[in-house]
């Protein structure tokens, strides 16, 4: 392998730039050259390609984002848009590929590999943490970061005015930010799509709880089935007219900022594995960490949603906010 394309796609998450200063200067140390695709799949079709040096990388380790950007491509779901692809990666002498994202971005990069043959390897970039093979992803230790951050702030309002406050942090299908946020926040509940009947437990404690709380704080994931948190904070206010509710969505805040240790570290680690690994003739593979070892996982394996959910926070969260 000559030259490496690295790019990432979907969703941005904090350490993104980590990992592609690993990929890079990995493959440099080896002696190969790396090319930066901007804009995700979308750059790769429309020939938006830059060689990437040992300068190109300096200070990006502590930087939020992507300075490859990404971008999400309908037209790359088509079988005509990957040729496309694949023509433009031909063109620019692309001879492997390090595709950093989510489960969208892995279907995609294995369609390139199983199509094309191209050697590719996954990293896991998301804020989510949703991904199967890895105990966690870029971007999810700086996310959970930041929403106790705003939910500390949030209490402190709270707790002067006697309020309950419904917050929605990210999660379209994934209750993993709430979970330990809720943990971490010292939340009264946490609504999250993995768990039923979270809203009637929230009810009940509502009823029949300590009455004597002077300030309450409920996670709401977003992709919670009962309704997003202004659907919920309507229901409680009906229900409880006493309890004096407000409803606060984190939103895009949860996407920025600079990255942790943990995820610089994570991200170092995974970009330099992912180098090593297409160097060794691997392929087709998601590299994670597990119990603190670098492990490898077929692509397809690597997009089944992670059902680990640890069902345990739950009954910790109710038990410690009794
Ligand atoms: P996140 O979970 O953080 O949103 P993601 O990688 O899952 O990240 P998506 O928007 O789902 O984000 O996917 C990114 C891109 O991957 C899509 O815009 C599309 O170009 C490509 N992709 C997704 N699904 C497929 C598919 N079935 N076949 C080919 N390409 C796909």
């Amino acid at each position: 392998i000559k030259n490496i394309g690295v790019f990432t796609s979907g969703g941005d998450a904090p350490g993104m730039n980590a990992a592609i200063r690993a990929v890079v200067r990995t493959a440099l140390y080896h002696d190969m050259q790396v090319t930066g695709i901007r804009r995700g799949y979308e750059g790769m079709i429309n020939g938006d390609y830059e060689f990437l040096h040992r300068k190109s990388v300096s200070n990006i380790i502590q930087r939020g984002g992507t300075i490859l950007k990404s971008a999400r491509s309908e037209q790359f779901k088509t079988a005509e848009g990957r040729k496309l692809a694949h023509y433009q990666l031909k063109k620019h002498n692309v001879d492997a590929l390090v595709a950093i994202g989510g489960d969208g971005t892995f279907t995609g990069a294995k369609a390139l590999y199983e199509e094309f043959g191209i050697p590719v390897i996954g990293l896991p970039g998301t804020i989510d943490n949703d991904l199967t093979g890895t105990d966690y992803t870029i971007g999810y230790d700086t996310a959970i970061n930041t929403v106790i951050n705003a939910v500390d702030k949030i209490r402190d309002t709270a707790e002067s005015h006697d309020r309950l406050f419904i917050v929605e942090v990210m999660g379209r299908d994934s209750g993993m930010i709430a979970l330990r946020t809720g943990v971490a926040s010292g939340a009264e509940s946490v609504l999250i799509p993995e768990s039923k009947d979270d809203l009637v437990g929230l009810f009940d404690r509502l009823e029949n709880g300590r009455k004597d709380k002077s300030s309450r704080i409920v996670i709401v994931a977003e992709g919670e089935q009962e309704g997003g948190a202004f659907h919920i904070g309507n229901i409680v206010k009906e229900k409880f007219p006493h309890i004096d509710t407000r409803v606060s969505i984190l939103g895009h805040i949860q996407r920025g900022g600079k990255p942790t240790c943990m995820d610089r570290v994570l991200a170092s680690r995974l970009g330099y594995a992912a180098v090593e690994a297409l160097k060794a003739g691997r392929s087709g593979e998601m590299i994670g960490v597990i119990h603190d070892e670098i492990a490898y996982t077929p692509l397809e394996k690597a997009i089944e949603k992670s059902s680990e959910i640890n069902l345990n926070l739950l009954k910790i969260v109710e038990i410690l906010s009794l």
